[in-house]
């Protein structure tokens, strides 16, 4: 068999249609932007000297995009450039907050320190938080045809064994079908990752996970994103700061003494 041109070659046309989109953008209340700030302002003021701390940023149910709050959770250890979060952390602090807030990533700051990029420790952590707020920030981004070699149409209650065998894929419908197309849901789930640090700098990534449900398929990866502050109603008023001058002595704990191995991971 001769073909006339290349184009010929085209693997058929797989169906797929688009259901929604992941953000681009790190959209921020300008709120809990100034909490942010604030929190790293009365670490210093507080501990006379600036530790890292670490947080999450907390978005509504209805619509985890737009980061609304900041949640401090209480520290394990504040050291100056280090902090591991866990998975029994997360969980702990999602328990603590009303039903309609979810928490949609971290942040943390590096304190005095110039280093505007994440760390090695960084990285690790915003897998564990993608992870865990996976199911909440979930929704449908496409429609996806599975190209199944194959498909083998049977008819309930009528069929072999040997029919089994044979197909890579069985479709069992209540009457004889001649057609069918598969169609699997691809998932998509994001996590905010930021970092801050004294003096008002910040730097910030969105990651990303796209699951087929039926397929497997699996993808993941980051973007850097612009944050975007949006101005709302809400403003940090002086009975917030205070709220939260009694929230950081409680859950902030520097180490002044950190242990000669912990020292050696920095
Ligand atoms: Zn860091």
């Amino acid at each position: 068999m001769r073909f006339k041109n290349l184009s010929q070659l085209k693997r058929p046309q797989i169906f797929e249609k688009t259901l929604g989109s992941l953000p681009q953008k790190l959209a921020m209340t300008s709120y809990a932007g100034h909490k942010a700030f604030k929190i790293c302002e009365l670490v210093a003021a507080i501990f006379q000297e600036s530790y890292e701390w670490y947080g999450f940023t907390l978005a509504e149910k209805a619509r985890p995009e737009l980061v609304v709050d900041i949640g401090l959770t209480r520290n394990d250890l504040n050291l100056s450039d280090y902090a591991t979060l866990g998975g029994d952390t997360i969980a702990a602090y999602q328990e603590t907050l009303p039903h309609d807030l979810i928490i949609n990533g971290w942040i943390h700051s590096h304190g005095a320190l110039h280093y505007k990029s994440f760390s090695n420790t960084d990285a690790d952590n915003h897998r564990t938080v993608l992870n865990f707020v996976a199911a909440g920030t979930r929704r449908p981004l496409a429609k996806r045809q599975i190209a199944i070699q194959d498909l083998q149409l049977l008819v309930k209650d009528s069929f072999t064994d040997e029919d089994l065998r044979r197909g890579s894929v069985a479709l069992i419908t209540d009457a004889p079908i001649t057609e069918a197309r598969i169609l699997e849901t691809i998932y998509g789930s994001f996590c905010y990752c930021v970092v801050v640090g004294d003096g008002g700098w910040h730097n910030q990534e969105i990651h990303y996970r796209e699951k087929g449900i039926l397929s497997g398929y699996t993808k993941v990866g980051s973007r850097a994103a612009d944050l975007l502050f949006i101005d709302t109603d809400k403003t940090l008023t002086r009975v917030d700061i205070d709220l939260l001058t009694k929230e950081v002595e409680e859950k902030i704990r520097p180490n002044l003494n950190p242990p000669l191995e912990t020292m050696e991971r920095m």
